[in-house]
């Protein structure tokens, strides 16, 4: 299944296995299987400031006569004690996989696609049927090992149909598509685009290392921002789990980090007696990050909901929890406004709080060339 893009002229698609080149976009190589990336001819980084999502590096990205998106990207850069991270969980579905949806939901949208089945790949499954809800019809293949996932019972929500993995019936109206794909390469990259974008000083942007497509992605973004004539010095690192082998689709030249299982743990415990819940894998991103210092760890943080509860006590956060309970998407200042008693520096102080809790997010609208940032409690 294939679609032609407008902008045919300015990329290729080659395949990562073969090198053969296309003149379109497919979903894997129709010689060898293999997994095939976008290749930009003539690389232009230029941002698109009126966009409050991926799509605000358009120049980097295939272009689609249908655009989906809610809100994915942006998301905040923070701390955790010295480590600065890049917080994927304020992304809709709380993953990175989301910027990937995006770019499939778009061409699905755009296509005459109407039914795609998928292997089950936790986060990336239930992120892309949240995306393609009223698009297309979406057969989630599913295998034993898959029924310890929490997250089955939440795709049921969302319309999908799961199937057993065995390919028993070749639906040929269904796209079958994989975690692993181009636009799912061009979705993650926009990671480093932002990290750049607000001039992040730090030399190593670490990611953990499952499949290393995250890895592989960042570090296209890096050399595209380089082919675009930027002065970029970001090196992506890969945290591996000490043990496993090094995934095929890691760069030669990325340094890749191991850790060792305990390590892991006794971060994950002590983070998680601090109230900070990082999911385990990300903990790996966490530990090398600390390690090198001069870094940013992507992962994906949330806190323990009994940290939760014990941030809803008090006034002020108590008043704007209350107040976005009945009135959602309010800027800092429309909350203060409403909020008399406090002062406005209070307010911004307070919803920073609640926003790293996890209690209330974050959107981003662009007015009069001005971004706003407008707050919700967080479903
Ligand atoms: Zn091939």
């Amino acid at each position: 299944m294939t679609l032609s893009n407008d902008r045919s002229d300015k990329f290729l698609t080659t395949c990562l296995f073969c090198r053969r080149e296309f003149n379109e976009i497919l979903m894997k190589c129709p010689v060898c299987g293999g997994p095939l990336e976008i290749i930009w001819l003539n690389p232009k980084f230029k941002v698109c400031k009126s966009k409050a999502n991926i799509w605000r590096y358009e120049t980097l990205l295939p272009t689609f006569s249908r655009v989906v998106t809610h809100s994915e990207g942006l998301t905040p850069i923070s701390r955790i004690h010295n480590v600065l991270i890049k917080n994927e969980r304020y992304n809709p579905t709380g993953t990175y996989s989301d910027r990937a949806s995006a770019l499939i939901a778009s061409y699905i949208a755009s296509s005459n696609i109407k039914r795609l089945r998928i292997k089950f790949t936790e986060d990336f499954t239930y992120s892309l049927s949240y995306y393609l809800n009223g698009i297309a019809e979406v057969d989630v293949e599913v295998c034993d090992n898959d029924f310890y996932s929490d997250e089955l019972g939440k795709l049921i929500e969302l319309g999908v149909n799961l199937i057993p993995s065995k390919r028993t019936s070749n639906n040929s109206n269904a796209l079958e598509l994989d975690y692993l794909n181009p636009l799912t390469i061009e979705g993650l990259k926009t990671i480093v685009f932002e990290i750049y974008e607000k001039r992040i000083k730090c030399e190593d942007i670490v990611v953990p290392a499952v499949t290393g497509l995250l890895t592989y992605s960042l570090w296209k973004g890096i050399k595209e921002l380089k082919e675009s004539g930027l002065d970029v010095n970001y090196n992506v690192v890969s945290a591996l789990i000490k043990g496993q082998s090094r995934p095929k689709l890691i760069p030669n030249e990325v340094k890749v980090v191991e850790v060792g299982l305990k390590t892991i743990l006794d971060v994950f415990t002590r983070l998680c007696r601090y109230g900070i819940k990082l999911k385990p894998i990300s903990t790996l991103a966490y530990v090398v990050a600390e390690d090198l210092r001069n870094s940013i760890a992507v992962i994906t943080a949330g806190y323990r909901p009994s940290t939760k509860r014990n941030v809803v006590k008090g006034g002020i956060k108590e008043g704007i929890i209350n107040l976005l309970s009945r009135d959602d998407n309010l800027t800092a200042y429309e909350i203060w406004q409403k909020l008399k008693d406090f002062t406005l520096r209070g307010v911004y102080k307070a919803l920073k709080s609640l926003e790293l809790n996890g209690v209330v997010c974050s959107d981003f609208e662009v007015r009069n060339y001005r971004r706003v940032k407008r707050y919700r409690l967080c479903s």
